[in-house]
């Protein structure tokens, strides 16, 4: 048997708009979910958040997972210096877990969000037309694992 690397074990791929930093993970998603709290919007700078749940363990950044930020306690989330995509959050009530947003991914089309946090902060003329879960507040008993 051969080693493989990290490389090619990788289920998912990503990197941010200027490329200079990159991630695989060696599992898929445990989750996918929209947020439309006005955090979300802030930090990524659309109308709403989108982001994958993976086991932090399985996740590998290069060089590193960019400058972290924590504007509410308990939530943490990091950003290219360079370039300022929107790469990762992490949340103390969420412990192992890891959320990176979804368009950040190379198979972000793949990866199909299952619920929407905070429903009733979503724009009011933005609408998704499917029929999965809308919670009203945060969703962590659900996508919790
Ligand atoms: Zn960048
Ligand atoms: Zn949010």
């Amino acid at each position: 048997m051969t080693t493989k690397s990290v490389k090619d074990t990788a289920v998912l791929t990503g990197k941010c708009y200027c490329g200079a930093i990159r991630f695989s993970a060696t599992q898929a998603p445990q989750t996918v979910a929209y947020c439309h709290c006005d955090s979300c919007r802030r930090a990524t700078g659309g109308p709403m958040g989108a982001f994958a749940a993976l086991d932090e363990a399985l996740v590998t950044f290069t060089p590193n997972e960019g400058r972290q930020v924590s504007v509410v306690p308990g939530v943490s989330r990091t950003f290219c210096a360079d370039c300022g995509s929107s790469l990762t959050g992490r949340y103390d009530y969420l412990p192992g877990q890891v959320y990176i947003s979804i368009g950040v991914i190379d198979q972000a089309n793949d990866l199909v969000p299952k619920i929407h946090c905070h429903d009733t902060e979503r724009l009011t003329w933005l609408h998704i037309d499917d029929d999965i879960e809308r919670v009203a507040a945060t969703a962590r008993a659900k996508i919790k694992v």
